[in-house]
């Protein structure tokens, strides 16, 4: 695997070594940098029998669908990082003590020719009473509501995303 700089950033030496795609290392000084997983948190938002898609106004995956979410800050909670995401995403403020933990995923994202690793924990947020003006910016176009059962997985953006929706529509159906 390439490492994602070309060049050791303490001495500027080409001699680096990608472990795995975990570790940088230069062989020359023993500069180590790890390119650990990140958190991220996806919050699939219920209102009576529908859920909340978004939909991707920038790459990677332009067009397709998304769930509200996003990386988790520096010394955040997962729960907090769903409050920041959605109010910043959807302009929703919401009472965090009723996000409903379900599963993790882990997903890859390249960005701008860097794949990055992350871990995605995916809660459930339902409210029947939940209201979200129309927006469009430069991350989203837009949002829509739809049915688990009718959701085609392969509009959904990110592998993670279709692992856990999948398993809920499973679980929809059984029930
Ligand atoms: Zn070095």
């Amino acid at each position: 695997m390439d490492p994602i700089f070309k060049y050791c950033p303490n001495c500027k030496s080409p001699h680096l070594i990608f472990d795995k795609g975990i570790k940088i290392t230069c062989t020359d000084c023993d500069f180590e940098f790890y390119h650990n997983t990140a958190g991220a948190v996806a919050v699939i938002i219920q209102k009576e029998d529908k859920i909340l898609l978004t939909v991707r106004n920038k790459d990677p995956q332009k067009g397709y669908l998304d769930l509200a979410g996003g990386f988790i800050d520096p010394a955040e909670t997962a729960e907090f990082s769903c409050v920041r995401e959605l109010k910043e995403e959807l302009n929703i403020d919401i009472d965090k003590t009723k996000l409903q933990y379900i599963n993790s995923n882990p997903n890859t994202y390249l960005y701008k020719n860097i794949l990055y690793n992350t871990i995605d924990l995916f809660f459930l947020y339902r409210d029947d009473h939940l209201l979200i003006e129309d927006f469009d910016t430069i991350e989203l176009k837009g949002f829509l509501w739809k049915k688990i059962t009718e959701i085609d997985i392969d509009e959904l953006a990110f592998e993670s995303q279709k692992k856990t929706l999948s398993l809920l529509k499973k679980q929809l159906n059984k029930g």
